[in-house]
């Protein structure tokens, strides 16, 4: 034996590295883990025709950007170790997805061999690639691998040695077009001043690194001796756009490669795909997308409202059976006024709430969700998302705290993070009925528009969150979208109403535990007499005024929310609606001494309780302001942070006074709506 070859194995998850791994080493391997991280690391041993050769298997990786740990230590191994051969597992039937891995480790330059694995499957299919042509136009070989079953793996090794053993493996580069080619010119002439970092980084890759706002490339640079100058240079750029400039540069490489070597059988299409035809064509998956949707909430609210009015008109009528035979003025009050009426705000929910989520379930099991994500990707890519967060952000609308669980299918951490953190702008069903109280009550006919209006801004303040995250604190590329499409089943009813159910008993949880302490809470406090009055507990003429506890802690707030044009009454409903946000139509009944009857409290409200300016800024405001306990809850959860929570909750709720604030104060100086 003469030599030893270094070999490392690369490639997306599933593409079958493992099984080419195997069928390489035989049983002569050995498992760990990498250094300081508990990602698997495996090594293994071969010979081929008196060359030792030793591979290792890298981490699963859809690129080389530094996002997550995995293309980390891909990236730097390759980097560091410089193996004497990197080979790319490719899946054969997904060539154009597995080639944006080999744009990025061509770039680094280290030689480079292509195992064309799964290719039964294509030829099973009918298809053709022809791998001479790819080999051509790649320079690079390419071999025919079906690891599953050991094949032409020697000729894979037999490749590796070869390229082992030349000078170097390519000469092509992907360019970018003149303005960005002078750019990375211009970087490079600088990072050459620096012989040590370019002796580490190829300093081509390095620049590009740079220019699409790589952290862990910056990282890199930090301890360099031109640090400053480069980092002065980058700041007159506009990376992002620069960012999304080279990825569609790199698409449009691989795509007329891939144009050029695949040949695609006439079969017959499957159902699948021929919905799919349809349902994610260019133009006519928007508006299918749309009237999916708006069926899913025209049908929830539409058969939900029968159900609530039955319920409201059940509670209606036990609290008055209830008020009228306990005599105890107090107690009758606690019971009809606190608990009755404050449970059956949170109830009358129930159904719009569990049919939403039959309907999510429905669009989900028929595989038309993950569409949904597909066809969501790009407008999503251009707020620095994955078009999965589009998912979460859709449950939000139903309850923001399973649409905050929902995000545990984005693999991405920064992309999970920034989902979770604007999830919350998806208006909730429990914001709902403040919307429908003072829409109705102070926009009439355009009630409608009005709450239409309110979703959308949510939205909004959602995509600018995003942006504004992306661009700052959580910088970042979108990760490449790499959901698999799974075939349409036809949903099954069974699961979809467990599904419906589940979500129904979450709800009930909440409401009979969280909520109803909060409601009585609000009754308490509207009830005992504040410090220096001497007015009768639960008495009518204390309670909710000022004369009351709660009268008392909302004086103090007033000149916060008095430039909002709000009244103490507000304050305290909002600080309630933090418990949940079904509390704060109950409570707002409460302070202004309508109980639960909603139309005296409209009443009240349009009276001059508030301008019709007002109302619009506290709907704005419920909208953004901190989410409920439980949804809190969630994020410290699953973010694992209370920073990132605290965060959350102090930046909505900056953003809900501002708007508010200037929706008041802008509108009456105006005279809009006064
Ligand atoms: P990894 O995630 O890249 O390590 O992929 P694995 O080696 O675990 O393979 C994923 C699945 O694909 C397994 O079920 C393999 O049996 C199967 N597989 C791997 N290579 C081939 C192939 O060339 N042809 C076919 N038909 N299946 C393969
Ligand atoms: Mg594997």
């Amino acid at each position: 034996m003469t030599e030893k070859i270094r070999v490392a194995l690369i490639g997306n998850p599933n593409v079958g590295k493992t099984s080419v791994f195997n069928a390489i080493t035989g049983l002569r391997q050995h498992v760990g883990n990498w250094p300081g991280v508990t990602v698997e690391k495996k090594t293994g041993k071969t010979v081929h025709k008196e060359t030792e050769l030793e591979i290792i298997d890298l981490p699963g990786t859809y690129s080389l950007a530094a996002f997550s740990k995995d293309e980390i230590i891909a990236r730097d191994y390759i980097i560091d170790e410089s193996p004497d051969v990197v080979v790319q597992v490719v899946d054969a039937t997904n060539l154009e997805r597995n080639l944006y891995l080999t744009t990025q480790l061509m770039e680094l330059g280290p030689k480079l061999v292509i195992a064309l694995n799964m290719s039964d499957l294509v030829q099973a299919k009918g298809d053709r690639i022809e791998a001479n042509k790819l080999e051509d136009l790649l320079e690079v070989p390419v071999i025919r691998t079906v690891g599953s079953q050991g094949e032409g793996i020697t000729n894979l090794l037999e490749a590796i040695v070869l390229v082992a053993n030349k000078s170097k493996s390519y000469d092509i580069e992907l360019t970018y077009g003149k303005e960005i080619e002078d750019k990375i010119a211009e970087l490079q002439k600088q990072l050459q001043q620096d012989k040590e970092l370019v002796a580490k980084y190829p300093s081509r890759w390095f620049s590009i690194k740079l220019l699409e706002g790589d952290d862990n490339a910056q990282e890199k640079l930090a301890v360099s001796s031109v640090a400053d100058t480069i980092r002065k240079k980058l700041e007159t750029m506009d990376i992002e756009r620069l960012e999304s400039h080279i990825a569609d540069h790199r698409y449009r490489n691989i795509s007329t490669v891939v144009s050029q070597v695949c040949n695609f059988s006439k079969r017959k299409m499957t159902s699948s795909e021929m919905i799919d035809r349809v349902v994610t064509h260019k133009v006519l998956s928007i508006p299918v997308f749309l009237t999916m949707l708006w069926a899913a909430f025209e049908v929830t609210f539409s058969f939900a409202t029968p159900f609530m009015n039955i319920i409201d008109l059940g509670f209606g009528w036990l609290a008055g059976y209830v008020g009228s035979i306990i005599t105890i003025p107090w107690l009758s009050s606690l019971i009809a006024d606190g608990v009755i009426a404050g449970v059956g705000s949170v109830l009358i929910f129930l159904p719009n709430i569990m049919l939403l989520f039959f309907m999510l379930a429905l669009l989900e099991d028929s595989g038309y969700m993950a569409r949904a994500a597909f066809i969501m990707d790009k407008p999503m890519s251009k707020i620095g998302l994955h078009g999965k967060s589009f998912i979460p952000m859709l449950m939000g609308f139903g309850c923001n705290v399973p649409a905050i669980m929902a995000t545990r299918t984005i693999e991405d951490k920064r992309d999970r993070l920034v989902t979770i953190l604007i999830t919350p702008f998806s208006s909730c069903g429990a914001r709902l009925p403040v919307y429908v109280l003072l829409a109705g009550a102070f926009f009439g006919k355009s009630a409608g528009s009005v709450i239409f209006a309110l979703y959308a801004l949510g939205i909004i303040v959602a995509i600018l969150s995003a942006k504004l995250l992306r661009g700052t604190v959580l910088r970042g590329e979108a990760s490449p979208f790499i959901m698999e499409l799974p075939p349409y089943r036809l949903p099954t009813l069974k699961n979809s109403f467990m599904q419906m159910c589940e979500r129904g008993v979450i709800y009930l949880r909440k409401a009979g535990g969280i909520i109803l302490v909060g409601v009585v809470s609000v009754w308490l406090l509207a009830a005992i007499p504040a410090p220096g009055t001497n007015g009768v507990f639960a008495s009518e003429d204390i309670y909710g005024t000022t004369d009351s506890l709660i009268g008392y802690l909302g004086k103090i707030l007033d000149p916060l929310v008095s430039p909002l044009g709000f009244d103490w009454r507000i304050a305290v409903a909002l600080i309630f609606g933090f418990v949940a946000k079904e509390i704060v139509v109950g409570s707002m009944g409460t302070l202004y001494g309508a109980g639960e009857d909603e139309e005296r409290l409209s009443e009240i409200l349009t009276a001059g309780a508030m301008s019709p300016l007002a109302a619009l800024g506290l709907m704005v405001f419920t909208l953004l302001y901190v989410p409920c306990i439980a949804c809190i809850g969630v994020i410290k959860r699953e973010t694992g942070s209370w920073k990132w929570t605290a965060f959350q909750a102090v930046y909505g709720t900056g953003i809900a006074w501002l708007f508010a604030f200037i929706i008041y104060q802008v509108g009456s100086r105006i005279g809009f709506l006064t």
